[in-house]
């Protein structure tokens, strides 16, 4: 008899997007026209730039003609974008050759997919509170977690600890939900941990493009010792409007060995056999994201993410309510105002001035009493909700 796999039955319910759904739901059928303000979405909000719609547009027209139409393309990138990728990173002194990049479809098809390199009887270690995905990718191969909790005594940042050990480690700087940014000597702690133990860090870099203070590391990569020890995760999704277009990247390098294997040749072997690749026309896109005029043009946008940002912070500022992110990503963490639920405060911001926002609870159980702000959203709404947000926490005080 066919045996489904039982792992899926451990799964928790992913009720944090369908429980908020559901009281949005409610909310705007028992209040028919009313105008919500949505803050709690990790989607984008602004269109792809132009440098990318002109690739684009090219792309489709090669297609249209004998001369230049492409059927198959290598199954682990087109080397005009792997070479576009790897030059990128050159620029901030990370040497990396073309084929230690491997082009995807996105970092949560990444995420799920590099899984496949693992033994299931690896333990996965997994910094919390989290992007739900790592948990659920892991419990459905029915691998152990090791839960590492972070709070505001380490402004989320947990470092190695000797009694948390694991061979797979999941580190995402900028962090999703929590906004927060490891420094270079806190990423040198993990490298090095990593390496001491055998593990191999998972880096999930999909909001990279947001940091804007120099001293703070884009990539994994520009740590000492990383690439024995460490895969790189990256996403165009939020760096360049592409989450309805669907391009990643991923970075393995040759020198990741283990057990005599090289995870590098073991992707490659996964890609030839379990994918066709990404296709021509969204390749070309991506390229056209990492040509000076898209790098200028995807900046614009994120400018405007960012003060987004910036006025969803001064509005906390002014009503005294503590919070991480915001400047180096496009997350705002904060702590729900005297003592709330994260539940009940996304009730109090829903039913008294109609924002939506994401609760820290559904991130992990340390990120109870918090609450995620998004900067994703349309301008207007967001200085909307500003202003509304003062009215509510002013009131209390
Ligand atoms: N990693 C993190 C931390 C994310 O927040 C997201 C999307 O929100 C992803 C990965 C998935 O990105 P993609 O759209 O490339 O699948």
């Amino acid at each position: 008899m066919l045996k489904p796999n039982r792992n899926y039955a451990e799964l928790k319910d992913s009720y944090l997007f369908y429980r908020i759904s559901q009281k949005v739901k409610a909310y705007l059928a028992d209040h028919p026209g009313e105008r919500l303000l949505r803050l709690g979405i990790g989607d984008v909000s602004l269109p792809l730039c132009d440098a990318v719609i002109q690739a684009l547009h090219e792309a489709v027209d090669d297609q249209a003609k004998k001369e230049t139409f492409h059927g198959y393309l290598p199954e682990c990138g087109a080397p005009f974008l792997r070479e576009a990728i790897a030059a990128h990173y050159a620029k901030r002194g990370v040497s990396l050759a073309a084929d230690e990049v491997f082009v995807s479809s996105g970092a949560s098809d990444e995420l799920g997919d590099l899984l496949d390199l693992f033994d299931r009887s690896n333990t996965a270690l997994i910094m919390e509170p989290a992007y739900p995905a790592y948990v659920d990718a892991n419990v459905m191969a029915g691998r152990t977690i090791v839960h590492l909790p972070s709070g505001e005594k380490d402004g989320f940042l947990p470092m190695p600890d000797e009694c948390a050990k694991a061979d797979l480690i999941y580190l995402c700087s900028p962090n999703n939900p929590t906004g927060s940014v490891f420094n270079r000597e806190q990423l040198q702690g993990w490298v090095d941990f990593a390496n001491e133990n055998g593990s191999v860090i998972l880096f999930d870099a999909a909001y990279e493009a947001f940091i804007e203070d120099d001293t703070l590391p884009h990539s994994i990569f520009e740590i000492d010792g990383a690439k024995t020890c460490a895969i790189e995760i990256c996403s165009l999704s939020k760096t360049a409007g592409f989450t309805g277009t669907r391009l990643g990247y991923t970075v393995i390098p040759k020198a990741l060995v283990r057990d005599g294997m090289s995870l590098n040749e073991m992707w490659v072997r996964n890609r030839t056999t379990k994918t066709n690749g990404v296709s021509y026309i969204i390749q070309k896109g991506g390229a056209a994201v990492f040509t000076p005029e898209g790098q200028a043009q995807i900046q614009e946008n994120i400018r405007v993410y960012k003060q987004n940002a910036k006025v969803l912070m001064q509005a906390l500022d002014e009503c005294g309510i503590s919070y991480c992110g915001g400047k180096n990503a496009p997350y705002i963490w904060l702590k729900c105002p005297n003592g709330k639920s994260s539940w009940e405060f996304f009730d109090e911001l829903l039913n008294k001035v109609q924002i939506v926002g994401t609760p820290g609870a559904g991130f992990g159980e340390c990120g109870e009493g918090y609450f995620r702000l998004s900067s994703f959203g349309n301008t207007e709404d967001t200085a909307e909700a500003a202003v509304r947000l003062k009215r509510l926490l002013k009131q209390k005080q």
